[in-house]
């Protein structure tokens, strides 16, 4: 096991008060995480229980536990958290549910969910269209970030639209709570108003968590913030980590102010800096030093390796996408083969995931085996949503959302009037979907056949929960082959081995929630149904990314999924104005957050980091002669070693390049 350095060691034992581990890039912060977890197990004896330790992705929180297990040996580290912010804030609310106001089974909409909400309240205002949808949306992610209640929306606005927009914020928390469910937002937001209102609670909590340690606390917004506040209390039971030049999310909330205010909050704050790379080789390290002292610093640093120099940097530049794809392609191939490495040593980062299109087609082209992260993810199809659905509506009848994607998958006669007559019911009464179809008599306009239909379905949901308290797994395999949902993918598939393969993700999601249920057993925490699906809907939305992990593939992942990731070999695609910095943040002056983003890209390089662009792109359904990044200027020439600049280079690809690369397009524009 790696020493740590003294820097590190005292970040690991300084337990008197709070402790802030601010240091660039592989320094090491989150090996103070988890070497100071097993510290405080250890060697203070504190049980593990009583530690929570907080990252920014389920991925990096699996890492994280790993890493502790393989430190801690045996039953010691049992009860540790180490979690999300997002599946912390859900543990608070599932024990907290009645305090709350919630029912035990309240759902969790993810962000279509929301939406789809959100555009029924907007359309019932007569206002509706798709930007102002996503624009809606945004806002009250915001409203709830910084804590901000619908009533103080409402009264702050300055204009007709804003107050439009906090009344519809207002409609919809009024929705969720009749729908029994929390949003994505609710999920810390919850958790930091009941703690507020409800200070006995709070000192609950306080009592089972007393030292908490938190990764990546440069992208914490409002709410995580004071969640990790309320948490801590006076005692100083804190440690937390973060790089300021690292913070790539103030576009969804994140403050990296909340680094400084710390100061403030705790004015007995150790701070500790770390100043060792053990990542990446000096000329990596040389350059994303000079790239990053372009952005105003609050607080300095000066990494250093002791990795040696290594290789230079090499920046390629292509006739167009396509020869840069076919570039990076070929470039993996024969890197592979001379340094005898493999594969899953690649990395290839990008700004946008659009990007990745035609990596992908290369990669496939010529046989290479590769890891799209946040492309089609399990979570994310069909067969899966489906059966979800199922779930979320046995676990709560309320979740109408629900309700009315299984209604008629499969198909049980069920039409578009009955459904409306069965709407326009609920919404006057004020009653879910679900509880309409009980209520509902002879004198609604529904013909007695149709009613008897809805009724039987309604009655079967209640029998599989009810089977489902005895027998969880029995129940859930029951129900699937009640509604022959394998027969329902063949009827829909292309062909029967498409069917197979989608039920066999059926398959997988059901042994999924056996090992759920079987881990809570052991953890002796409660081992329902209902548990089960709270914890995978949560992973679903935040991890829609993983499997295959840890096969021998090139990992394809946007710059925002690589933060807190390391590769031996890093390949930096598009290094092009408009595309990195994106456009957007040019026209909107935000270049530092796009330099950060970078500066994220380059330190995830150990060994060799490629950057490369194309001299002609497609953007906005136009080719275009692109401008090269002007963070190339910003980096180290002495350590670049430049190819396909000037008049002279030869592998610009001119001649096969144009035209085939218009055909690809638009192959890829039809889909
Ligand atoms: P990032 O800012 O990218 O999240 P980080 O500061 O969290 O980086 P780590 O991921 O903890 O850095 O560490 C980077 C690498 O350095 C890891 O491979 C880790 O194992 C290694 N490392 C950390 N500390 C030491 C040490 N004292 N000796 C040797 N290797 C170390
Ligand atoms: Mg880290």
């Amino acid at each position: 096991m790696a020493q740590l350095n003294p820097r590190q060691r005292e970040a690991v034992h300084y337990i008197d008060g709070p402790c802030l581990v601010l240091a660039g890039a592989g320094s090491g912060k989150t090996s103070v995480i988890t070497r100071k977890i097993a510290y405080l197990i250890e060697e203070c004896g504190m049980a593990a229980r009583h530690i929570a330790a907080v990252t920014f992705t389920n991925k990096a929180a699996r890492e994280m536990k790993e890493r502790v297990t393989s430190l801690v040996k045996g039953p010691a580290s049992k009860g540790l958290t180490v979690s999300t912010f997002h599946n912390l804030g859900l543990n608070i609310i599932r024990r907290e549910h009645k305090t709350l106001g919630y029912k035990s089974n309240f759902s969790i909409f993810d962000a279509e969910d929301a939406r789809a909400l959100l555009k029924e309240l907007m359309m019932k205002e007569g206002d509706f269209n798709t930007d102002h949808l996503d624009m809606v949306q945004n806002q009250i992610s915001n409203w709830k970030n910084d804590l901000t209640t619908p009533d103080a929306a409402i009264s702050k606005a300055n204009s007709s639209g804003e107050e439009m927009m906090a009344l519809v914020y207002k409609r919809y928390n009024q929705a969720l709570k009749a729908y029994n469910a929390v949003d994505f937002d609710d999920l810390i937001l919850a958790p930091v108003q009941l703690f507020i209102d409800h200070p006995d609670v709070l000192e609950r909590w306080q009592k089972k968590i007393r030292y908490l340690l938190v990764d990546e606390y440069q992208d914490t917004n409002s709410s995580q913030y004071l969640l990790v506040k309320q948490l801590v209390g006076g005692r100083g039971g804190l440690t937390v980590v973060g790089d300021d030049d690292q913070s790539i999310y103030a576009w969804r909330g994140a403050r990296p102010e909340n680094m400084s205010l710390l100061k403030k909050d705790y004015p007995s704050l150790n701070l500790i800096k770390l100043e060792q790379n053990y990542r990446s080789t000096s000329r990596i390290l040389k350059t994303a030093n000079h790239l990053i002292a372009h952005n105003p610093h609050e607080f300095d640093k000066a990494l250093w390796s002791e990795m040696g120099m290594g290789e230079p940097l090499r920046l390629i530049r292509c006739a167009n996408e396509e020869a840069e794809a076919e570039r990076v392609a070929t470039e993996i191939f024969l890197q592979r083969q001379r340094r005898q490495i493999k594969f899953s040593d690649f990395a290839i980062l990008y700004r946008g995931n659009h990007q990745a299109r035609l990596l992908e087609m290369k990669l496939q082209q010529h046989q290479i085996p590769y890891k799209l992260s946040g492309g089609q993810s399990f979570f994310g199809r069909t067969e899966i949503k489906d059966i979800m659905a199922y779930l979320r509506l046995i676990m709560n009848t309320d979740d109408d959302n629900a309700f009315l994607r299984v209604i008629n998958t499969p198909r049980r006669q069920i039409g578009t009037g009955t459904l409306e007559s069965l709407s326009r019911y609920a919404t006057e009464r004020e009653v879910s979907l679900f509880d309409a179809t009980q209520e509902m008599g002879i004198q609604s306009h529904i013909p007695k056949k149709n009613l008897e239909r809805i009724q039987r379905f309604a009655h079967w949901i209640g029998q599989v929960r009810d089977n489902g308290e005895n027998d969880p797994i029995g129940a859930v395999r029951e129900m699937i082959e009640d509604i022959d949902y394998e027969g329902w993918l063949h009827q829909n598939a292309s062909s029967p081995k498409v069917a197979e393969g989608r039920m066999g993700n059926v398959w997988f999601l059901v042994d999924s929630i056996k090992w759920i249920i079987e881990r809570f057993e052991e953890d002796g925490e409660e081992a329902s149904l209902e548990a089960a699906v709270a914890k995978l809907l949560l992973r679903d939305m935040l991890e829609r990314q993983e499997e295959e992990e840890e096969m021998d593939q090139v990992q394809m992942l946007t710059l925002h999924a690589s933060k807190g990731l390391e590769y031996p070999h890093v390949f930096l695609v598009g290094m092009e104005e408009d595309l990195l910095p994106h456009r957007t943040s040019i026209e909107e002056d935000n270049v530092e957050e796009e330099r950060r983003l970078a500066y994220v890209g380059i330190t995830r390089a150990k060994r060799t980091l490629t950057m490369t662009l194309a001299g002609k792109r497609k953007m906005y359904g136009e080719i275009m002669e692109t401008t090269p990044s002007r963070f190339i200027d910003e980096l180290p020439e002495e350590d670049l070693e430049r190819e396909g600049f000037g008049d002279h280079c030869p592998d610009l690809n001119q001649s096969r390049g144009e035209e085939t690369l218009d055909n690809i397009l638009s192959m890829f524009d039809d889909l």
